[in-house]
């Protein structure tokens, strides 16, 4: 049972250092349990924080332990009746080959799925944030300005064409030409700016002409740095995520521009909320998860994966979901279907 453990928290940006690989004999179910063999592994930027022993939202991994995450499984050994061997299902089981279950937390997939990974994002849990997110808290409306960050990525991307579905305009912005381009030809956005570029802020404030209704955040920094003068009156922003913030050993320098934000949300009324989708949403599921579907079966959402072969490039590859290396959702193959 070959593992991935966290060997030791990371000060800035992950190194292969803090991570150990290591094998084990495989566990054996106890009556009620079901052994699990990982097939996928979803690699998501939540992680970093879990590698930290700063305050969150959910316990840190413990020095030793195998890293965290949410995976699709087949049952190898069922010892619980609600379970056969060769089910497909969705398991917390982590960066590792194998893992034990007593079911209860276990989501159990159509044998008929035909990319069972889309569990992991479209129909997991990146879809549910970014349906959630934008419908819920971002409330659009048709002909509103949408801008969305990381606007390639598992969410971003997604977020993006549900707001085009909902009729508004929709300015992504993402890191380099290749994904600004993929964003417009292939997604449908009206627009999308390289946050790369110097003018990258002028760029944004040109394309949103009626300024910004709905900013979904993924980001934070820079980005909304360029986003803060262009929100409208009554703009709703979904506070979604602060990925260029998770490797930051201290505040940025610079002025303390926290009066001035305090001072635009009272003047414009907007909206800020932060969610964390399962703890807010997860009952919600049902819902989001056939509206999804449909709208995939039909062919109007598109869907990119950046699958990395093999357990070993999980490190690598989760290094570079936090520099933007990714294109789409990230998912390690870790074994054979
Ligand atoms: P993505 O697939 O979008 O991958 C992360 C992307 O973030 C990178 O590809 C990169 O895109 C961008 N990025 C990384 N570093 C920086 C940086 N320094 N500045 C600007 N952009 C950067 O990841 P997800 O879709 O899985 O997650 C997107 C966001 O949603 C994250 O912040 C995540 O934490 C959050 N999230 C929150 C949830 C919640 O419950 N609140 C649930 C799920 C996700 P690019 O190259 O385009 O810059």
């Amino acid at each position: 049972n070959r593992q991935i453990l966290l060997a030791s928290r990371p000060v800035g940006a992950p190194t292969p250092s803090n991570f150990n690989f290591t094998e084990t004999v495989i566990p054996k179910p106890q009556q009620g349990e079901v052994l699990l063999r990982t097939v996928y592994l979803s690699l998501d930027p939540y992680m970093r924080g879990r590698m930290s022993d700063a305050e969150s939202y959910a316990e840190p991994v413990a020095i030793g332990e195998a890293m965290v995450g949410g995976c699709v499984c087949r049952v190898e050994q069922s010892l619980n009746s609600d379970f056969e061997q060769g089910d497909w299902v969705v398991a917390f089981a982590g960066w590792q080959d194998y893992s034990l279950s007593d079911g209860s937390q276990l989501i159990k997939l159509s044998p008929e799925m035909a990319n069972p990974s889309y569990a992991l994002g479209i129909l997991g849990m990146p879809g549910l944030t970014a349906y959630m997110g934008l419908l819920d808290i971002g409330q659009p409306k048709a002909g509103d300005t949408v801008v969305v960050a990381a606007a390639t990525g598992a969410v971003g991307s997604l977020v993006g064409q549900i707001a085009k579905l909902t009729g508004c305009k929709v300015i992504g912005i993402a890191g380099g030409t290749d994904k600004c381009l993929y964003a417009c030809e292939t997604l449908g956005f009206d627009a999308c700016i390289d946050h790369y570029q110097d003018d990258f802020a002028q760029q944004l404030a040109a394309s949103c002409e009626q300024g910004i209704d709905v900013y979904f955040e993924n980001v934070g920094g820079k980005v909304f740095d360029a986003v803060m003068p262009l929100l409208n009156p009554a703009a709703r922003v979904p506070v979604c995520g602060l990925i260029s913030q998770y490797n930051a050993t201290h505040l940025p320098e610079g002025p303390d521009r926290l009066s001035a934000l305090m001072a635009l949300l009272l003047i414009k009324r907007i909206k800020m909320q932060g969610f964390i989708v399962f703890d807010d949403y997860g009952h919600r599921y049902g819902e989001f998860f056939s509206a999804m579907q449909q709208w995939l079966a039909q062919g109007r959402l598109i869907y990119k994966e950046d699958k990395v072969e093999g357990l070993a490039n999980a490190v690598p590859a989760f290094i570079g979901l936090l520099q933007g290396e990714n294109f789409g959702k990230l998912v390690v193959r870790v074994g054979p279907d």
